[in-house]
């Protein structure tokens, strides 16, 4: 008889041999003093300084996005009672999705429990719904989204990372009656890199294709009101649809997707993570419209963002640690060795109280293994000294390469 036991048992081993078995820490998130943190370890509760947080802004501990949040359950009480269709509509949930529009300047907009489940809901139901569809697709692309892709079943092909050249070629073997849906990310979250959008709109444009733009690591952080790259760009318009997370700048949960009214409609009609799922908690929604209304009227978060990421990219440079081109707000320090970057990640939070989670494969290529920064407004120069003074310790204990 099939062993079952033995083969969970085995995929486990297999992970742990390859170095791609995953630890988590056990933190306890400390509201008003992120970056601090405290971390459960075998000896005790220690004080840690988060590196690695997607909380891009620190909303998550923002008073008037707690303030929102308390005032909502006192309100309306914990869950939302039903699915959308169901009883599960919350006043709360039109509004929100009403900003989602118009920070975005579409005409409608539609909410998920999640980012991941915007994906692959959308692009799932899209990708099915149009006849002979075809999906061109970035090759780094999220997984929330090859998920979605896949789950269509539409004609995929796949243009090299970033390049508007390879589009094109692609684009031009199409059959020009056949629906297209071009699908990729604004800010990439492993390198920092942000993508060519006024391109591939143009070209989109020019093969009569669609545009699917994930600017999960930019809504909230670049752009008028921070309505992301496609909008700094002045581009947001010629978008068919943008999707969105309101769990890492906004810093609470959930996802979302804006575009034409007849769109988000379909989806929500026909997409079954939103029909079949509950919808969040009218006190997420409330957090999360609290949120978004913020960041709209603050810049000046924005800007000292941006100051914080251009900052440490100088210290690290400075210190001559092999700092990774980047972009955006994504600062990446080259290990390239997994073990190595599990044990460097290991030695900074056990030696200095320094927390970056190890990035290896399959979260990126083989051999380019890193640490993966990503400092806030909330982080100063002093918890920069401590980092570099770290990093510098641990490279030279573990012999890693120095930049090039
Ligand atoms: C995190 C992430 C998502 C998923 O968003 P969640 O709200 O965390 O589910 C989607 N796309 C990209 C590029 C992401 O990094």
């Amino acid at each position: 008889m099939f062993d079952h036991a033995r083969f969970f048992a085995d995929k486990i081993a297999e992970l742990k041999q390859e170095g791609r078995y995953r630890v988590f820490a056990e933190l306890e998130r400390t509201a008003g003093a992120f970056p601090r943190a405290k971390n459960h370890c075998a000896d005790g509760i220690k004080e840690i300084t988060v590196w690695c947080s997607n909380d891009y802004l620190g909303m998550g501990q923002n008073a008037q996005v707690l303030a929102a949040m308390h005032q909502a359950i006192d309100k309306y009480g914990a869950g939302a009672g039903g699915t959308r269709n169901i009883s599960g509509t919350n006043h709360c949930h039109v509004v929100l999705e009403r900003e989602l529009a118009e920070l975005h300047g579409t005409e409608a907009a539609l909410v998920f429990g999640s980012g991941w489940v915007a994906n692959m809901t959308s692009l799932s139901t899209i990708g099915a719904l149009m006849p002979d569809c075809i999906i061109l697709s970035d090759e780094k692309n999220h997984n929330s989204m090859i998920e979605g892709m896949r789950h269509s079943k539409a004609d995929k092909k796949i243009f090299r990372h970033n390049d508007p050249a390879h589009l094109e070629e692609l684009l031009a073997e199409c059959d020009p009656d056949r629906p297209k849906l071009v699908t990729f990310e604004s800010v990439y979250s492993m390198d920092g890199d942000i993508s060519p959008i006024a391109r591939f709109v143009e070209l989109a444009e020019k093969y009569g294709a669609m545009t699917y733009l994930d600017e999960v690591h930019a809504v909230g952080m670049y752009g008028p009101r921070g309505a992301g790259v496609a909008a700094r760009e002045g581009v947001a318009d010629r978008i068919t649809i943008i999707q969105g997370t309101l769990a890492k700048a906004f810093g609470v949960v959930g996802g979302y997707i804006a575009g034409a009214a007849a769109l988000c409609d379909v989806v929500r009609s026909y997409g079954s993570g939103f029909i079949f799922s509950t919808s969040m908690p009218p006190a997420v929604a409330a957090a999360a419209l609290a949120s978004l209304r913020y960041l709209r009227d603050h810049d000046e978060l924005r800007d000292r963002h941006q100051e914080r990421a251009a900052e440490l990219k100088r210290r690290l440079t400075e210190a001559g640690l092999p700092v990774m081109p980047s972009e955006s707000h994504i600062v990446p320090v080259l290990v390239g060795d997994p073990r190595l970057c599990k044990e460097a990640s290991d030695a900074l939070l056990e030696g200095f109280g320094i927390y970056v989670q190890p990035i290896n494969y399959p979260t990126v290529p083989r051999g380019t293994e890193r640490l993966r920064f990503s400092p806030t407004p909330l982080h100063g120069d002093d918890d920069m000294d401590r980092l570099i003074a770290a990093l510098t310790a641990v490279w030279g204990r573990l012999g890693l390469k120095a930049a090039a």
